[in-house]
Parts: structure tokens; C-alpha cells; sequence
């Protein structure tokens, strides 16, 4: 395989002609004008729930515009489109900013469901499966992930924002896999990769993400038509080695795309000096364990909490549940002998009602140690 193009282009804010002009930076350095002359577009970003842009969860609707305008240039039809977790599409794509981007900039948004999704083979992990029509029907996906720490996978970025193109259904299995999840994530990935990944690293999320952690600055744009060497690239950027983030040493081996750092050629800012260490998330134990820490974290895992004050019992952490751990009594109630801790209830939750908590196996150690 050859070596795969990853821009980096600084970006320090989300102010509307600092975007603009970072995003077309972008694409001209990337060398791709030409590729999108008279195409017609799916424009797909991170709208993973009804969260307001200052929370980090979903790609800034100032990065979707910015795309928008530069397509809309080549475009012979364009959409914007994705399908957000739980049954709040339409609420998630209103409070992300999304919706009123599209309006001003005139263009249609939508959600795969609405849309309608298209029987398909999958992979023999997934078996039958769907994809949604949308995302199949353009003649380029240009896809638009956030980037993000993950409870699950660690790292969240071009490869998983592929994800949001099959049904909840489809999901709920993926997740229900447990260990395989990245496995799953990378097959979905590969059925039909996008052409062009602009990824918001402007800010990002360390800690708890993909919904529950904390906005982190970077600063950065990342452009490639690899989605693969772009996550290996921003997972270096937050202080994770690539071949640690499962979803990109699985692509990698499979040769559907370049993980290996030696392998890419970044063009535009000198990274280096916008390097960060981002938080891990709790579940996750990184990079030289101190005795007693390690101890710690051998002695305990973390498990999704409830938070009644916050729960307004709508019942979508039951629906997204895999596992069907989640009953209502009358609030949620988590059965932990089956839940698996996808955090799959966390990332749905609308209110913030269930979060990631480490909890200790010893019960005489959580009265003397504070998680
Ligand atoms: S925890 Fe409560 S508010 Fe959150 S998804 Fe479940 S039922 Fe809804
Ligand atoms: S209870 Fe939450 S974390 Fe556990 S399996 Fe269900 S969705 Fe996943």
C-alpha cells in the first residue's frame, strides 16, 4: 500500500472566517479541488445526541458549514445527514446547531432513518445488516468526525464516525460483542469507507467521551482521505499510540488503511508542538502504572451509574441497552451480571443521568479510597 496524506491546519476557534478559511487551507493542501467537481455529496457528521455545541460531544455546526460552503462550489446535490443514538434524531440535530446551519446555508439535513436504509452483507461478525441509503447513494461521503476520547474504545474519531450509518439495531448487536466491538466497527468501516475526513480537533473531549468527559483545546483541523491514518494521527496528537487504539491496528493489519506513523506523510502545521496528554477514560489504565495505581485498578472496574435527580425516566437507556440490563422500577435499574459497560446508556442519556464510575471490587477499599 502507499503512503497515506494527513493536513493538519491550525484552527483556534470556532469563529465562522477562521473555519472557513482553515477548512480550505485544508482541502488545497490535501490537493483534492478537482476530485470534487460535479459530484453529489453526503456530508456526515458526529451528531451522536442532543448536545449543545459548547459541550464537545457533536462536530461543531461552524466545521459543518465551512464544508457545506466548499462543496456547495462542485456540488451538483448535497446533503447533510447522520442518525444520533436513542430516539431523539430530530431533537439531536436541532440542539447540536446542526438544523440551523443547514437553513441558513440552504441545504437539506436529515436523518438515515427518515431516509429509509438498505439491506446488505455486512461481514461475518455482523452477518445480514443494514446501511443507510443516503450514505450509499452519494457518489462521495464526506465525513466529519469529532475527535474524542472513548469508555469503550479508547480513542473516537474518522473510522468509528462510520458507525452512525447502520441502524440502531445494528449497533446494539456491535456493542453486544463486547471484546469485538472494534472488530465490528472496522468491518462497518470497510463496507463502504468515506472519500474525504475533516475531523474537529479544534476541540475535543478527554476523560469519560463520547459524551460524558471534558472539552479539551487543540486547535487543530485534520484533513485525509484515509480515515485510518487520520485517527493515527490525532490519537498521537492526544498522547495515544496508534497501534493502541484497536479500531486502527485491526484496519491497519487488514490493509484497508495506513495506522503506522512511518507510513504518513503529515503535511501543513508541525504537530508536534500541539501535542497534548487528554485524560483517559476511567476504564481505561494508560502508560506506566505506579504500584498502588495499579493495584487500584486491578482491584475494581467501572460501571455505568445512575443519577435520579437527573433522570426524567424517557426510558431510552432501556432501548439502546444490548444487553437488556436496563429495567424501569420506577427508574432505571441496571442489572450488572448482564450489563457488559459499553456505556451505550451513558452516551444516549440526554439528561447526563448515567455516568461512568469506578467502582472497587474490595468493598473495605471504596470507604478508604475516593475513585
Ligand atoms: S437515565 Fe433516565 S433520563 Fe437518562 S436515558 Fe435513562 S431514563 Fe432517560
Ligand atoms: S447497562 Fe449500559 S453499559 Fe451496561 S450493557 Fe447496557 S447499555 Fe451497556
Amino acid at each position: 500500500m502507499s503512503r497515506a496524506t494527513v493536513v493538519a491546519v491550525s484552527c483556534e476557534t470556532y469563529e465562522q472566517n477562521e473555519v472557513e478559511t482553515a477548512v480550505n487551507r485544508g482541502i488545497e493542501l490535501l490537493g483534492i479541488a478537482e476530485k470534487l467537481k460535479g459530484r453529489t455529496f453526503l456530508v456526515k457528521p458526529n451528531c451522536l445526541s442532543p448536545k449543545s455545541p459548547s459541550s464537545c460531544v457533536t462536530t461543531h455546526p461552524e466545521i459543518v458549514r465551512a464544508v457545506v460552503r466548499v462543496l456547495k462550489n462542485a456540488h451538483r446535490h448535497l446533503m447533510i445527514g447522520d442518525q444520533p443514538g436513542g430516539g431523539h434524531g430530530e431533537r439531536a440535530i436541532e440542539v447540536s446547531g446542526m438544523r440551523r446551519v443547514a437553513e441558513e446555508e440552504g441545504v437539506t439535513i436529515t436523518t438515515f432513518e427518515r431516509e429509509g436504509y438498505k439491506r446488505v452483507k455486512l461481514s461475518s461478525l455482523l452477518r445480514d445488516g443494514y446501511f443507510a441509503k443516503t450514505y450509499l447513494s452519494a457518489d462521495m461521503v464526506v465525513s466529519l468526525p469529532k475527535l474524542k476520547t472513548h469508555s469503550q474504545t479508547m480513542f473516537t474519531g474518522a473510522v468509528k464516525n462510520v458507525f452512525g450509518a447502520v441502524p440502531l439495531k445494528t449497533r446494539r448487536l456491535a456493542h453486544s460483542l463486547a471484546q469485538l466491538l472494534p472488530r465490528a466497527i472496522v468491518d462497518i468501516y470497510a463496507f463502504r469507507p468515506p472519500d474525504l475526513n475533516i475531523m474537529d480537533a479544534v476541540w475535543g473531549m478527554e476523560g469519560d467521551g463520547p459524551s460524558q468527559g471534558t472539552p479539551r483545546h487543540l486547535g487543530l483541523i485534520l484533513l485525509s482521505e484515509d480515515a485510518v491514518a487520520l485517527d493515527a494521527v490525532a490519537s498521537h496528537l492526544i498522547g495515544i499510540d496508534p497501534m493502541d487504539v484497536q479500531t486502527t491496528r485491526i484496519a491497519h493489519e487488514r490493509g484497508i488503511g495506513i495506522g503506522d506513523l512511518g507510513e504518513i506523510d503529515v503535511v501543513g502545521e508541525e504537530i508536534e508542538s500541539y501535542r497534548r496528554k487528554f485524560r483517559p477514560p476511567k476504564n481505561f489504565f494508560m502508560k506506566n502504572p505506579k504500584v498502588f495505581s495499579w493495584l487500584l485498578y486491578s482491584l475494581s472496574s467501572v460501571r455505568p451509574r445512575l443519577d435520579k435527580r437527573n433522570c426524567h425516566r424517557c426510558e431510552d437507556c432501556v432501548h439502546i441497552c444490548s444487553m437488556d440490563a436496563i429495567t424501569m422500577n420506577p427508574y432505571p435499574v441496571i442489572d450488572y451480571r448482564k450489563c457488559i459497560e459499553c456505556f451505550s446508556c451513558s452516551e444516549v442519556c440526554e439528561r447526563d443521568a448515567i455516568k461512568p464510575k469506578r467502582v472497587l471490587h474490595i468493598p473495605i477499599l471504596s470507604k478508604l479510597v475516593r475513585v
